[in-house]
């Protein structure tokens, strides 16, 4: 069975499914949640109203909640890689940015969830980084979109370079958005 973090980090795992038929986004979902032993699980039925395909995953949640906001805690993620948490974030600064140009004032908020898990998705890459080592180690990226984002960047995954991104971001909302809270 899949073992989330928390709720945000299932969520963005089932972001990245798509129909092995159609290569498209499963977009019915639904929710339930049962338990194993003492732990809670949170079940996902999932479908595709192109072919009518169906699936369903399991992610055994951890005993106590994250509270909200990041996706885990110290530990890397076991069911994503780095390169997927970068793609991630990279998906969702464009969303954000697409929200700017419209320009509407009601996107506001919008556009701080956009960033916040922007943020919060590229915090996850420096922790796939070994204590002694500054750059992500390559073999541990083994999925297709991991690929194609460390293929586009290697750089883009050494410590320095992640923090510098990171803080960039930060600073982002802070000038556009002084009122938005901040990011824990
Ligand atoms: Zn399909």
């Amino acid at each position: 069975m899949l073992e989330a973090r928390s709720i945000a980090e299932a969520h963005l795992y089932l972001e990245i499914q798509v129909c092995q038929t159609c290569n498209l986004r499963w977009d019915g979902v639904r929710h339930a949640l049962r338990t194993l032993e003492d732990r809670p699980v949170a079940v996902y039925s999932l479908s595709c109203s192109s072919c009518g395909a169906r699936d369903q995953l399991e992610f055994l949640m951890p005993r106590e909640p994250l509270p909200p906001g990041p996706l885990g805690g110290n530990e890397p993620s076991k069911i994503m890689d780095p390169g997927e948490f970068h793609a991630a974030s990279d998906v969702y600064f464009a969303l954000a940015r697409d929200a700017v140009e419209q320009a509407n004032p009601g996107n506001r908020e919008k556009v701080a969830t956009l960033l916040r898990r922007s943020i919060y998705a590229l915090a996850e890459v420096p922790k796939f980084i070994p204590p002694s080592e500054d750059r992500v180690p390559p073999e541990l990226i083994v999925s297709e979109i991991g690929r194609a984002s460390y293929q586009r960047n290697p750089d883009r995954f050494v410590r320095d370079r992640i923090e510098y991104e990171i803080q960039d971001l930060l600073n982002l909302m802070q000038r556009y958005l002084p009122d938005a809270g901040p990011v824990n």
